[in-house]
């Protein structure tokens, strides 16, 4: 069942991460193998899809409406923090604990449940049904019959569909506030630039397209883009967190905000500036 699969399965995971992944599994050839096997599934799935594709329709729009509600509605974020059921951990929180998979913050499950907020996600991600039951820990019944290979499918679809849930929670006034908390805890790590003097910073993407690139920090006082510190951060996808939410989210923290940095770095030899070519 999906409970074990839970364990075996975060050793395929493309965004990285878990610490018992790579003694379970062979780590990066098995990943290796389950993500040609999804990218051949969703090639096999593309034209259908690719309408759905292009357009990455929600965000721009969200982000309108986002930027709407944060500003009428700053009091609905009291909201309770549900993490599942008592007692077992939440696939949801399960999955964001993972070694790697700081940068993730916890998406409400009433947002999941919310068929909306999914709109078009369906024709991105395989297996969908199933992954969307196993981010909500929803017993199937069907899942005896998968073979493990489609089990590691499942799960590999999970953490994608997960991802691209996650892009569009983040910019939403709930998921701003999460990020909020995360950035305080300084859990997207800090500027390496001397001049920034470990200035907070903030995941971002560089496309909105899975799988062109994987998740760089921002950083809000220097303004510049840097990989993330851990090899297993580096290695999760860009489009989990998007090109919008850094931005989005200094537009709506705008006391969050740093002061452009003051100093900069000045090379010397012996002392003396060093001339600048032409
Ligand atoms: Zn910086």
């Amino acid at each position: 069942m999906y409970k074990e699969g839970r364990s075996s399965g975060s050793s395929i995971i493309m965004g990285g991460g878990g610490s018992s992944r790579s003694e379970l599994l062979g780590g990066a050839t098995d990943r290796k193998r389950i993500n040609e096997a999804l990218d051949k599934h969703l090639r096999k799935s593309s034209p259908s899809t690719s309408k759905d594709r292009d357009s990455f329709p929600s965000t721009s729009t969200t982000a309108k409406s986002q930027l709407q509600e944060g500003v009428e509605s700053e009091t609905d974020s009291e909201g309770s923090d549900v993490s599942g059921s008592e007692g077992e951990t939440s696939w949801i929180s399960w999955f964001c604990n993972l070694r790697g998979n700081e940068f993730f913050c916890e998406v409400d499950e009433d947002y999941v449940q919310d068929d909306f907020n999914l709109c078009g996600l369906s024709g991105q991600v395989p297996y969908y049904d199933y992954a969307l039951d196993l981010i909500l820990d929803v017993e199937s019944s069907n899942s005896d019959m998968f073979t493990e290979e489609q089990n590691e499918l499942v799960e590999s679809a999970a953490e994608m569909l997960y991802g691209l849930i996650h892009v569009r929670y983040i910019l939403t006034t709930k998921g701003l506030t999460a990020m909020l908390e995360k950035y305080k805890n300084y859990d997207f790590g800090r500027c390496p630039r001397v001049f920034c003097c470990g200035q907070s910073c903030l995941p971002v993407g560089q496309s909105d397209i899975p799988r062109s690139s994987t998740v760089k920090i921002y950083c809000p006082k220097c303004e510049d883009l840097y990989y993330p510190r851990s090899k297993y951060q580096g290695n999760i996808d860009g489009a989990y967190f998007g090109t919008t939410f850094p931005h989005l989210f200094l537009m709506a923290h705008g006391n969050m905000k740093p002061q452009k940095p003051s100093q900069s770095y000045v090379p010397k030899i012996f002392g003396f500036k060093v001339h600048k070519k032409q």
